[in-house]
């Protein structure tokens, strides 16, 4: 059975159309879902009841509601989004001066196995179908108007590429929510075979690289995916990318104190980073990690350190900071926190925000 809000906008008007409904009530449909934002069919009063009742039967609205809320001094809110099955993913809402981000989920739990996030540590349950993905992001329009998504929640989008794309283009369709394409970041660890697929989708969304370290033998450390797929195929990955979309590529640098933070990873962080031609990095100290207290946040000292390396090099920079961390907003930390209920949860490569 289809979801309703797996659908495309333009796909409505074929599928009422074989299903004898006239098709002038595709763009009632639309005007339901995304202005009036009705969460149940019966709320489409323009709608006679009985396609309604249809609707109700073949296309349902998806069953998601919001299981807990976490709330950070800072204004960040996540939510733990539970689905029909019983499973449950996180969602970040980040409000800053002139936007309220919300960083998404694209699978429960995740099998990608970075040493510093939650998720990773908790394996992969199972990907999110594309109406689940929305619907994160209808439960947190709910709370303010959402300027920006940022795909970095827990699961590794390029795994779940077909869902997060169908879900990604129905937020950004005119005739649905309406989001910018530049105002939705997708965030990989570094599968490269999602690079060329991204590169051929023709959208302007942007596109960030979790790096965290700039030598094969401690990003395959920190980053399992590293063995797979080693540094020179992943930056020649992003320079072909760039190269073909005239896009840049974000790299998201997370410090951790003793482990990545030398002067040496610095220098060649930059040497790494060049290689892309259109790239900038952001650096980002680590949040605490619950289940591995060995891995420390390094000091100012460090950070500006690094950022000093990158820019003598000419590497564009922002020292950013995480959001969120008094509401548990690092890497699956609301879901190990509940882990004592049934539910699941999570999260991912974790929200961020430039120092102010
Ligand atoms: S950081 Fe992202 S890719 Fe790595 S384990 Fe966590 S969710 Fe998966």
């Amino acid at each position: 059975m289809r979801k309703a809000w797996s659908i495309l906008p333009e796909e409505w008007k074929p599928l009422l159309v074989e299903r004898g409904v006239r098709p002038f009530r595709a763009e009632q449909i639309l005007q339901a879902l995304y202005r009036d934002w009705i969460d149940d069919w019966d709320q489409a009063t323009t709608l006679p009841k009985e396609l309604r009742e249809r609707l109700k039967a073949e296309f349902p609205l998806t069953d998601a509601e919001i299981r807990a809320v976490s709330r950070g001094l800072d204004g960040t809110e996540k939510l733990l989004v539970g689905f029909e099955d019983g499973e449950a993913v996180e969602t970040v809402l980040i409000p800053a001066r002139d936007r309220f981000t919300q960083c998404i989920s694209t699978q429960v739990g995740c099998a990608m196995g970075c040493v510093f996030c939650a998720s990773g540590s908790q394996g992969i349950v199972r990907s999110l179908e594309a109406d689940e993905i929305v619907a994160q992001f209808m439960l947190g329009r709910r709370r303010g108007e959402i300027t920006n998504i940022v795909v970095m929640g827990m699961g590794e989008p390029f795994v779940n590429y077909d869902a997060t794309m169908r879900a990604l283009r129905l937020i950004n369709s005119g005739r649905g929510p309406n989001l910018g394409a530049r105002h939705v970041t997708i965030s990989t660890c570094g599968i490269v075979p999602g690079f060329a697929r991204l590169a051929a989708e023709g959208i302007q969304f942007e596109l960030s690289v979790s790096l965290h370290a700039p030598t094969d033998e401690l990003r395959s450390e920190l980053m399992p995916v590293n063995r797979r797929w080693p540094l020179d195929e992943l930056i020649a990955a992003c320079a072909a990318y760039t190269r073909q979309t005239k896009r840049i590529i974000t790299f998201e640098y997370t410090v951790i104190k003793g482990v990545n933070d030398s002067r040496e990873m610095a220098e060649e962080l930059a040497r790494v980073v060049r290689q892309v031609p259109m790239a900038k990095v952001n650096l980002i100290p680590l949040s605490p990690v619950a289940h591995r207290p060995d891995l420390k946040t390094p000091d100012e000292q460090t950070m500006l350190m690094f950022l000093d390396v990158l820019m003598k090099r000419r590497v564009q920079t922002m020292l950013r900071r995480s959001r969120g961390k008094d509401a548990n907003a690092a890497c699956g930390q609301l879901r190990l926190s509940r882990a004592a209920t049934p539910m699941r949860t999570t999260s991912p490569h974790r929200p961020s925000s430039p120092v102010e």
